[in-house]
């Protein structure tokens, strides 16, 4: 009988269930644990893991207090967890202690709803770490000292108040209430005229009216004061004083900038790569295949593409089956044969600046060279060349080993359907949010710089759309967004040596 993986990864947000983390995972829970238990080999499981696993991302914000699980059933090791809560048919949803059933929304929407409802109608236990949901009224909210407070105005049957207080729920210095279209004296103070609807009660201020509870966090998040929780207040000041090392040069968070491009070059060609004294075997191809696009398509200073260009018929031209690094360095530095080419020493981060030297740089270049080169790469034969060569580059090189394994799991689950140039560059737009998505939080996330689903729709409105109620977004504007965003005429060559 099958032992194999099941249909969830370390790199969903869902909780893995065995049966030697299940006892811990439901005594250190403080929040409602909803756990699908399914058959990996059943056909209505299989369709449904993608509908979990973007639930899991589009209510990752609401951990404390609803935590997804999965486990499978089908995996003998399993059994016993899967009879211990009773379960015969897959896929089964319980939300533990609360719910059971077979019988249940098949998409995010009706599952967030779903989930709602069930904390709301059980009152006992109600997760420790889940906010009161309920509506509020004016005399209550004279006691509310809390920085921000926004007030999300709706009728009974709408689920955005309470969307939208559980994706604000690790946010400091904010809070939102629900206030029913009915509270006459509240509606009438601030005018409201269309449910639903957000307005900051204090400090006063009035959002553009939106339906959608996506566009309310995405403004909420991004208030003066709004901090996950653990997470220290950015302070604005320290990045315009001149004299710590953590001072930040002035830019355009909105534009790419050559000056990351180069030194991300210089990090991977003069010091990831230094880590290996000896090339060979898949390594070797993995590096022609790496400077060979970048030869074709980085859209450099004609020094630096005349640079990428001879070090690049150096290789092809080298018949060795191993290649030292020094060699390869060589072929960087003494460039006295080859003239005007060469790629300059040293880092220089503009747009990938962190606020502390720890935060951001060579993985922030690293992004933005391949969604430069995706994008750059509009005649190429291949549509994968681009997205192959930064998988194996990846691969072999990266220096988070961590890193390099989520995305390898990523590419072996989706690379290959990428069949044309436009959907290369959407793929590793897609597979990058999701990164952020996973690490919304983390300690490595630069409070100046808060992991968002990029583009925000300050960015790109256009990108941004509305279908049945829920967020979408807009292919074809986010095409054209990402092709200009990143084209070589748009990127700023401030700082450059
Ligand atoms: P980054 O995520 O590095 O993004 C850089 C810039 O790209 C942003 O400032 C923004 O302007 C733009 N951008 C953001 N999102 C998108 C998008 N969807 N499409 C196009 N442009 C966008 N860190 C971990 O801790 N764990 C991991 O598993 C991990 N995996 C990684 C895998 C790869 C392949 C890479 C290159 C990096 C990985 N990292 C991982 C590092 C992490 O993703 C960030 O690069 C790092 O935390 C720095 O974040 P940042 O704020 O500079 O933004």
């Amino acid at each position: 009988f099958t032992t194999e993986a099941g249909l969830y990864t370390a790199s969903d947000q869902v909780v893995v269930l065995t049966p030697d983390n299940v006892d811990s995972v439901l005594v250190n829970s403080t929040a409602a644990l909803v756990v699908e238990f399914y058959a990996s080999w059943c056909g209505h499981c299989i369709a449904f893991s993608p509908v979990w696993k973007s639930l899991a991302s589009d209510i990752k914000e609401w951990k404390p207090a609803v935590d997804l699980a999965a486990i499978d059933c089908a995996n003998q090791d399993n059994g016993p967890v899967c009879s211990r809560f009773g379960v015969r048919g897959y896929p089964t949803l319980k939300v533990l202690q609360l719910l059971h059933s077979t019988r249940f929304p098949r998409n995010v929407r009706g599952l967030r709803h779903k989930i709602i409802d069930k904390m709301e109608t059980h009152a006992e236990p109600w997760p420790p770490a889940c906010p009161p949901l309920e509506t509020t009224s004016r005399a209550e909210l004279k006691t509310n000292s809390v920085g921000h407070l926004a007030l999300l105005f709706e009728t009974s049957n709408s689920y955005v108040g309470r969307e939208l207080t559980l994706d604000l729920l690790q946010y400091e210095n904010i809070a939102v209430r629900r206030v029913l279209s009915t509270e006459d004296g509240l509606v009438a103070e601030l005018n409201v005229t269309h449910f639903p609807s957000c307005y900051l009660y204090y400090p006063s201020g009035i959002f553009t009216r939106l339906h959608v509870r996506t566009f309310y966090t995405y403004a909420l998040q991004r208030l003066p004061g709004v901090v996950r929780a653990g997470k220290p207040l950015p302070v604005t000041s320290d990045l315009a004083k001149n004299t710590t090392e953590d001072q930040l040069r002035p830019f355009n968070r909105s534009r790419v900038y050559m000056s990351d491009l180069e030194s991300t070059l210089h990090y991977s060609l003069r010091v990831e790569l230094a880590a290996h004294p000896v090339i060979k075997g898949e390594a070797l191809s993995t590096l022609q295949r790496y400077i060979s696009v970048l030869a074709k398509y980085f859209p450099g200073r004609p020094v630096v593409n005349n640079l990428l260009k001879s070090v690049d018929m150096w290789l092809k031209g080298e018949k060795d089956t191993e290649l030292s690094y020094s060699s390869l360095r060589d072929a960087l530095d003494n460039t006295a044969e080859v003239p005007n080419a060469a790629l300059p020493e040293g880092v220089r981060w503009v747009g990938c600046q962190g606020s502390k030297p720890h935060f951001r740089r060579y993985p922030c270049g690293m992004w933005t060279l391949f969604h430069v080169l995706t994008v750059q790469a509009e005649e190429a034969a291949d549509p994968q060349e681009v997205l192959q060569a930064m998988r194996s580059y990846i691969h072999s090189f990266f220096g988070c080993r961590a890193c390099a394994t989520h995305f390898e799991n990523m590419a072996q689950e989706s690379m290959s359907h990428v069949g044309t140039l436009s959907s290369a560059v959407l793929w590793l737009w897609s597979h990058h949010n999701h990164v952020n998505n996973r690490l919304a939080g983390a300690l490595s996330e630069d409070p100046h710089f808060p992991k968002i689903q990029w583009p925000s729709p300050e960015l790109c409105p256009s990108c941004h759309g509305v279908k049945n109620g829920e967020h979408t977004w807009n292919q074809a504007e986010l095409l054209t967004f990402l092709r200009s965003h990143f084209s070589s005429e748009h990127l700023l060559s401030d700082y450059l040596e």
